[in-house]
C-alpha cells in the first residue's frame, strides 16, 4: 500500500463530533502503528527541499509528528500553545473563530531572530489555527519555511490563508 492509502484506510470518520455535522479525523490510530509512524516522519523529512532551523508544533496533535520529525532532524522543537498553559514568559497572538475569538502563545526565547522553521499541525481545516501560529513566528523574528500536515481537507480552502507566510504547503492526504 502506498503511504497515502495507509494513513486513508486509518484514519476513522467520527461523525458528529465534536458538534453536529463536523466529520472529525480521528488519527489516533496512526500511533498504534509504529511503522506507518515512521513512514510519515519520513516521508515529512523527504519533502523538504531546505533544512528548517526549528519544527514549531500547534497544541496538541502537531506535538506528534512536530516532535519526531524535529528529533530525528536534530533541531529543536518549539510548542505553541493554547493562552495561559506555557510557564514561562510568552508572546501571544489573539486571531478570530468563527464565533469569537482564541489566543495562542509561545515562549518568547523558543526561537531566534532569523530562523527559518515549519510549523506542524494533524489537519489543515480553514487555515486560521495555522496562519495564527505563522503570525507568533514572525513576532519573534523568525520567517516560516512551510506547513506540514498529515490531512488537508481541500474544500475549505485553507491554503489561502496560509500564503503570505509560505506557499510551501505539504499534506500527506487530501479530502
Ligand atoms: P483550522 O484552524 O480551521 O485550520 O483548524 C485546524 C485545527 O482544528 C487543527 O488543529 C485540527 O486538529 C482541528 N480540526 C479542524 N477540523 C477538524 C476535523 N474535521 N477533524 C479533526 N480535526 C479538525
Amino acid at each position: 500500500m502506498n503511504l497515502e492509502e495507509a494513513i486513508k484506510s486509518t484514519v476513522r470518520d467520527i461523525p458528529d463530533f465534536p458538534k453536529p455535522g463536523i466529520i472529525f479525523k480521528d488519527i489516533t490510530p496512526i500511533f498504534y502503528d509504529q511503522k506507518l509512524c515512521s513512514r510519515i516522519v519520513d516521508e515529512f523529512i523527504a519533502r523538504f527541499d531546505q533544512r528548517p532551523d526549528a519544527i514549531v508544533g500547534i497544541e496538541s496533535r502537531g506535538f506528534l509528528f512536530g516532535f519526531l520529525v524535529a528529533n530525528k532532524l536534530g533541531i529543536p522543537f518549539v510548542l505553541v500553545r493554547k493562552a495561559g498553559k506555557l510557564p514561562y514568559k510568552t508572546v501571544s497572538h489573539e486571531y478570530d473563530l468563527e464565533y469569537g475569538s482564541a489566543k495562542i502563545e509561545m515562549h518568547e526565547d523558543a526561537l531566534q531572530k532569523g530562523w527559518k522553521v515549519i510549523i506542524h499541525d494533524d489537519l489543515l481545516a480553514t487555515g486560521g489555527t495555522a496562519e495564527a501560529a505563522g503570525n507568533l513566528v514572525k513576532k519573534l523574528g523568525a520567517t516560516v519555511l512551510g506547513f506540514n500536515f498529515v490531512i488537508g481537507l481541500d474544500f475549505l480552502n485553507g491554503k489561502n490563508k496560509l500564503i503570505n507566510h509560505s506557499n510551501n504547503i505539504t499534506c500527506l492526504v487530501h479530502y
